[in-house]
């Protein structure tokens, strides 16, 4: 595992929309190993493709530190209700503010291996879906930000 740089605002490919992913070979593993290891570094919650340098449609989430998720082309299939959320970035230092976003979702994707799963995610972990899933269609938390953090 190696760490990698993470790209910041103002380079555009953090506003490119990703590519579907449809090699499960051992690139994308090293891929998912070290942007797992790239945000527990930093100390975040959640890392996309993008914030890597690599325009492919995957991301990784950590709510808590301990337990993981690995998404290689999610979809929200099915979204309720709404909830207001706390929101940063790794690619935006130094901005926090509220964003709004539904409560609970349904989450279609792959594992690193091409496996289909489905996730049900509620609360922190739907914010953290939704936030990752926007950055692989080029939409930053600051795009949706309807208040921002003093
Ligand atoms: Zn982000």
């Amino acid at each position: 595992m190696a760490k990698r740089l993470i790209v910041k605002l103002g380079e555009d490919i953090l506003r490119k929309k990703c590519r579907e992913v449809t090699e499960f070979d051992d690139r994308l593993a090293s891929l998912l190993d070290d942007m797992k290891e790239t945000m527990t570094d930093a100390d975040g919650v959640g890392l996309a493709g993008p914030q890597v340098g690599v325009l492919k449609r995957v991301a990784v989430i950590s709510p808590n530190g301990k337990k993981f998720y690995e998404f290689v082309n999610p979809t929200i299939v099915r979204s309720s209700g709404s909830q207001i959320c706390r929101e940063g970035c790794l690619s935006v230092p130094g901005i926090n503010g509220d964003v709004e976003r539904p409560k609970c979702i349904e989450v279609k994707a792959q594992d690193r291996h091409g496996k289909p799963f489905v996730l049900k995610a509620e609360g922190f972990l739907a914010n953290i879906c939704c936030h990752e899933f926007d950055h692989l269609d080029g939409i930053l938390f600051i795009d949706k930000m309807i208040r921002k953090e003093k």
